[in-house]
């Protein structure tokens, strides 16, 4: 067999918000494609109308663009091998449905819905299959001329797949080894149902797969029980030598490690599970996304991409590139990948440390415009080159240095109490003198001359810091006292302190 080229694909169903789970198989997808110079495919799985949410494929693209996973080909780019939405290539589906029927691997069922539900009632753990096909009304159970009699008079039908028992069917999964699964345990799916004219996602999958030159399925372990029917379909369409490598990603389990990562944990928890805010169009429920919430978009990357696989050593910050450089499904675990949220915390702390602090002014300045602040950009940067160490979030910056927007109008009570001594007033007084004159008003200078102005008197150092932190603050906390003076200026200092004074006597 020659060398193809690596192409992927995602291939999300657009049946709501994309999950996050669903954004790491995504980033898996992209991340092996890169590092093999291959190509990552967005295909859209909307074959199933009945599932279909509006506004999902729109969000899905969003999300992804918004994380930095590009594709080469898909619904939103086009590409040689499209239309890349399942649902645009309905006429391309037909001719391996009859194929298929035509050599007698699958079979027309026209069984209703209310014998179905009868033959459940009937049979314990019905399942339509090499044991029970033959009680069914299909094309094998009925004449030629009985069958296209209900055709002809318009009946629906299903096509199912006719699976012959009792065969070891193997998957070769790039994670998980060689899985074995017997056929007796699989039932005839169904691959078409004339109702919609549309395949089921069985079918599309196999065969845009196939067309579409997909070399590894990369996705949730939740696929692995379909993988064995897919074995087959590709068997059964004479595709075999052509089919995709399978690598079937670990589950993201609950914080807590007991089973599967689901909406409900986000909410009892309190954080996302969706890369962006999801308004539910139906019910008008929001759900909260990592976007929204604050994340930085480097960090969720980061973050998503250690769940589930790592890079052999205790590497933990790597950009997207790195990433690419360092990935391989070898290293994917086998076994599910607890969802550490503060884990992610703890990355877009990170990611803020390592982005300048223009970046971050620009990103804090609407939050600050939200606060009715004014600021000039070059006094934001200040201010957060000061403070961006504290902070995990760029919305958390308000609540630790708002005091260098807006001064203090009233004064924290425990701190005064502690803080605020009976000569507090006087000293502060003279400092303002002390200071007046100092030029530049830089930290250093600031500094020093307050320093030598303390020890001259004779004053007890720590006495005087707290009161003058608590007359610029408002109460005890803050960076180092003269980068606050040389931030506030002159100015700000003298009249926040002569206020303190006022107030505070
Ligand atoms: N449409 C399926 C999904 O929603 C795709 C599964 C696969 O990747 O084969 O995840």
């Amino acid at each position: 067999m020659t060398e193809r080229k690596v192409r992927v694909r995602f291939a999300p169903s657009p049946t709501g918000p994309l999950h996050i789970g669903g954004v790491r198989t995504a980033l898996y997808n992209y991340l092996f494609a890169k590092q093999q110079g291959g190509e990552v495919i967005l295909r859209i799985e909307d074959t199933d109308s009945q599932r279909f949410v509006p506004g999902a494929e729109d969000y899905i693209i969003e999300a992804l663009t918004w994380l930095g996973i590009q594709f080469d080909e898909g619904v939103h780019k086009g590409g040689a091998y499209g239309p890349y939405r399942q649902s645009e290539r309905k006429e391309i589906y037909k001719k391996y449905v009859d194929q298929l029927l035509n050599d007698g691997l699958a079979y027309l069922a026209f069984d209703t819905p209310a014998e179905l539900e009868n033959k459940r009632k009937e049979i314990n753990n019905f399942q339509y299959d090499a044991s029970t096909r033959m009680q069914m009304r299909n094309s094998l159970t009925l004449s030629k001329e009985e069958t296209q009699a209900l055709l002809d008079a318009g009946n629906q039908y299903v096509v199912r797949i006719k699976i012959e028992p009792d065969e070891d069917i193997v998957v070769n999964d790039l994670i998980r080894g060689k899985v074995v699964i017997n056929s007796s345990i699989l039932d005839d799916k169904v691959l078409y149902k004339s109702a919609d004219h549309l395949p089921t996602y069985h079918l599309a999958n196999i065969v845009d797969d196939h067309l579409m030159e997909v070399t590894h399925v990369i996705r949730g372990e939740e696929w692995l029980p379909s993988a064995p029917l897919h074995v087959l379909l590709y068997r059964y369409l004479g595709w075999e030598d052509t089919m995709p490598a399978f690598a079937h990603l670990p589950l993201l389990l609950k914080p807590e490690g007991n089973g599967k990562l689901s909406k409900r944990d986000g909410d009892r928890l309190g954080f996302p599970v969706f890369p962006l805010e999801w308004k539910d169009p139906k019910s008008g429920e929001i759900s909260s996304g990592y976007r929204e919430s604050g994340y930085l978009p480097e960090a969720v990357v980061n973050f998503l991409a250690l769940l589930g696989w790592n890079p052999g050593n205790d590497q933990e910050i790597m950009s997207l590139d790195e990433l690419v450089s360092h990935f391989s499904l070898e290293r994917c675990s086998k076994s599910g990948a607890k969802f550490d949220y503060e884990k992610g915390k703890w990355f877009n702390h990170q990611y803020i440390q390592k982005k300048s602090d223009a970046e971050i002014a620009a990103l804090f300045m609407p939050v600050l415009e939200e606060k009715g602040i004014k600021a000039d950009s070059g006094y934001v940067e200040l201010v957060v080159g000061m403070m961006k160490e504290r902070v995990s979030f760029v919305k958390d910056l308000w609540t630790q240095s708002s005091f260098f927007f807006v001064a203090p109008t009233v004064y924290d009570e425990k701190t005064t109490k502690k803080r605020w001594k009976a000569d507090s007033a006087v000293q502060l007084s003279e400092l303002v003198e002390v200071l007046r004159p100092v030029e530049p008003f830089t930290i250093e200078h600031t500094e020093e001359v307050a320093m030598a102005w303390i020890q001259e008197k004779g004053y007890h150092l720590g006495n005087i810091m707290n009161a003058f932190r608590l007359a610029l603050v408002g109460e005890g906390k803050g960076p180092h006292m003269f980068d606050i003076v040389a931030a506030l200026g002159k100015e700000e200092t003298i009249r926040r302190t002569q206020r303190a004074i006022e107030v505070l006597k």
